[in-house]
């Protein structure tokens, strides 16, 4: 064994990280000691540093079996930049790198080979593999996506069975399986197939902290919402759709509104799947839209943003889809999209099953995703208590935990509804019912003589939105039915009956707005906004030249603490969290040299002005952006003179509006633009930027709307 004064110093020097993740250590040590092991762990907990590092302190070769190609050439490429040797054989290759591959690892000069599980159990592999043993000796087999061995897994693969005869071949070489499956049965099922001899269990906690969840109503703004969930994030974004048509829906529409999107599904010819896998993992574009079949082995860590836009099929695939948001433990968000529509197209695919188990489990499973979406306590306490995990409530981290819903008596609201629905004799669908509330003058209307009913109009002081929220809750709450033949006709039952002879209270949680943003930014931070912005630059130029994906060079939590820090010495930067011995050498002054003239462009009259206004919580690059706009330049003007996009200025601005600052709206915007966009604020109230653009039309900005909003905001705040 290689010796060092201690693991700590280890992972500092290969990796670059100052701490283990919950578990690695003892893993680690585990390992050490040549005992099999199980490890379970949530996606982005750190799995793979479990065997890696051992890999690197044991003599012989470390065997990684891995079922896709893509995981493999990622993982090789990121430890091949942190200077370890470590290689993969599959049947991307020719027969004459494979044969150098081969000879490179019978001379010992590699520590980690990646192999799939049907190459590994080959009659040609096999005798090579003992040879590898008697030459150098076989250090250990780690088994990623160990689950793939279980038929009750999701993603079950019969080559990994043959992996079991690896035991009687090999007996005293230890075996790690490795999986992220939270399930009892398919973790039993892993120590039995592969054969792991008391093998010492590792099981992490599923709480992924940095993950924000939250549920919202797939109401007609959801697209609006969406859109700015996505210009809100600094980074990547997957949302899922249930079906190809939607995907490709979605991915037409986030185009024609410049949004950097690609779509991923199993329509797509495997040339374009991989290809835009790829554009995506290297940031060329910042969004991708998928069915489910987007998925494992996408180990990108700084996905920001995942959102269903389609209500998922059950629990434990949400847990394992939203869990491919923020793997490097950065803050990000996982959002629903949830809409009463969506779950009568699933049921109706259920139906279509012809196993009656199947359904049960299906129907089943959709009730338990239901219940969660619409439940009122922690999200995590009902996802980790579907896992057997328990955690008592209160996260501070999900929309229920910051936004608790009030629940409000809207029992009067019920009967007028319902006595609608019995009025129009029970032949009508949800939206009729509401325009009949509403008092709305329609054909419909008119042809049924349903404006002379008495519930005609006596609903007008409710939105139809509003209207909408109640009939929802009052089918969700089984006290109104609808008929599941297409029309969607709504049907009273012995409940309905009860609630209107007042027998019965209602009861509806009412959805506050959210603030879309994730988290407040500190002036610090807004500080260290344009140095980030400058060193992702470099970072993909970087990246570009030798063709591999910007997070290999160095994750945005790296980004976030060089622009933080500033560090001035390669000493300093060395220090920093995620720079290891060989990314200092590689990268070190590069890095450096950009902070440097970063600093340097700073001159002494703003820095005398940051110190000031560090006082009065405006940081120092909106106050740049202040003086520019006071001396008469215009955005664009600003975004060149100051190398930063139009779009940060417009931020800056519309926070520099939000803290009472002199900015001048009528130099950035029309007085004729600012009029109607006030106006027709006052009549829709605080909603998303693109239905105001949709009622204002295509002559104004989202710039305009976005600053006069935020202005409209402050009046009605004071
Ligand atoms: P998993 O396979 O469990 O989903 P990975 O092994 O891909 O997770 O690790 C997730 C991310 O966390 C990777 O980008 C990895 O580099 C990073 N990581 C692992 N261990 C540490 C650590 N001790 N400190 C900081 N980052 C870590
Ligand atoms: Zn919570």
């Amino acid at each position: 064994m290689l010796q060092y004064p201690n693991l700590e110093q280890a992972l500092k020097y290969h990796f670059g990280y100052d701490q283990f993740r919950p578990g690695q250590r003892q893993i680690i040590e585990d390992a050490l000691q040549n005992r099999d092991l199980l490890v379970v762990m949530p996606t982005g907990g750190g799995k793979s540093l479990c065997f890696q590092l051992p890999a690197l302190i044991k003599k012989g070769l470390t065997v990684v079996v891995s079922p896709l190609i893509a995981l493999m050439q990622d993982q090789v490429e990121a430890l091949r930049n942190n200077n370890i040797s470590a290689t993969f054989l599959n049947s991307s290759l020719n027969p004459y790198q494979v044969r150098s591959r081969e000879e490179a690892i019978l001379n010992g000069k590699v520590r980690l080979l990646y192999v799939a599980p049907e190459r590994l159990m080959s009659e040609r592999f096999l005798p090579f593999l003992d040879l590898v043993h008697h030459q150098i000796g076989i250090s250990t087999f780690a088994i990623d996506e160990a689950h793939c061995v279980s038929e009750w897994g999701h993603d079950f693969r019969p080559e990994y069975r043959q992996l079991r005869s690896l035991r009687s071949r090999y007996p005293h070489v230890p075996t790690i399986a490795l999986t992220a499956t939270a399930t009892e049965r398919v973790r039993s099922d892993i120590i039995q197939q592969i054969g792991l001899k008391q093998p010492s269990i590792h099981i992490a906690s599923f709480n992924r902290q940095n993950l924000y969840y939250e549920v919202r109503p797939k109401t007609k703004y959801a697209y609006a919402e969406l859109l700015e969930l996505i210009r809100e994030i600094d980074g990547s974004a997957i949302i899922y759709c249930l079906t190809r048509k939607k995907v490709d829906e979605l991915t037409f529409k986030l185009q024609n509104d410049k949004v950097s999107v690609l779509a991923y599904h199993a329509g797509l010819s495997d040339e374009e799947r991989s290809s835009n896998q790829t554009r995506f993992i290297r940031d060329d574009a910042r969004v991708m839209v998928a069915t489910i079949a987007f998925g494992m082995g996408i180990n990108k860590p700084d996905v920001r943003l995942v959102i269903h836009f389609d209500i998922p099929r059950n629990l434990e695939s949400y847990y394992q889809e939203s869990g491919r948001a923020g793997r490097d433990g950065e803050p990000s968000r996982c959002t629903i999209f949830f809409s009463f529509g969506d779950i009568k197209t699933i049921e109706w695919s259920i139906n279509q099953k012809t196993d009656a188990q199947e359904q049960l489990i299906a129907k089943q499973q959709l009730r338990q995703m239901i219940d969660y979406a619409e439940g009122t306590d922690c999200r995590r306490t009902i996802q980790l208590s579907y896992f057997g995990e328990r955690f008592l409530g209160n996260c501070a981290n999900c929309d229920n935990c910051r936004h608790p819903k009030p629940v409000e008596d809207w029992s009067i609201e019920a009967m007028k509804f319902l006595s609608c629905v019995a009025r129009c004799k029970e032949r009508f669908g949800m939206l009729h019912i509401i325009d009949v509330l509403r008092g709305a003058k329609n054909q419909k209307i008119t042809q049924y003589e349903h404006d002379k009913l008495s519930t005609y109009g006596i609903g007008k002081d409710r939105s139809g939105e509003e209207w909408r929220m109640l009939g929802r809750s009052l089918l969700h709450q089984g006290l109104l039915e609808q008929t599941s033949d297409g029309y969607s006709v709504l049907k009273l039952n012995a409940h309905s009956w009860e609630v209107m002879r007042r027998q019965r209270k209602v009861e509806i949680a009412v959805s506050a707005t959210q603030k879309v943003s994730l988290i407040e930014e500190s002036p610090k931070a807004a500080e260290a906004e344009e140095l980030l912005y400058r060193l992702r630059s470099l970072r993909k130029q970087l990246a570009d030249e030798q063709s591999i994906a910007p997070y290999v060079i160095f994750h945005d939590s790296t980004l976030k603490l060089m622009a933080q820090v500033q560090p001035k010495t390669l000493v300093e930067f060395g220090k920093l969290s995620g720079v290891g011995s060989h990314k200092l050498a590689q990268y070190g002054e590069k890095f450096l040299a950009e902070i440097r003239t970063y600093r340097d462009g700073k001159n002494p009259v703003h820095q005398a002005v940051d110190d000031i206004t560090s006082l009065s919580l405006i940081s120092g690059t909106e106050l740049q952006t202040l003086q520019l706009h006071q001396q008469g330049l215009n955005v664009a003007e600003i975004a060149k003179q100051r190398k930063l996009s139009p779009t940060t200025i417009v931020s800056h601005l519309a926070r520099l509006i939000e803290k009472n600052q002199p900015v001048d709206l009528n130099l950035l915007v029309p007085v004729e633009h600012h009029q109607k966009i006030w106006q027709v604020l006052e009549v829709l109230g605080d909603i998303p930027l693109t239905p105001l653009k949709e009622q204002l039309g295509t002559a104004y900005t989202f710039d305009e709307i976005r600053l006069v909003k935020e202005k409209w905001r402050r009046e009605k705040r004071k």
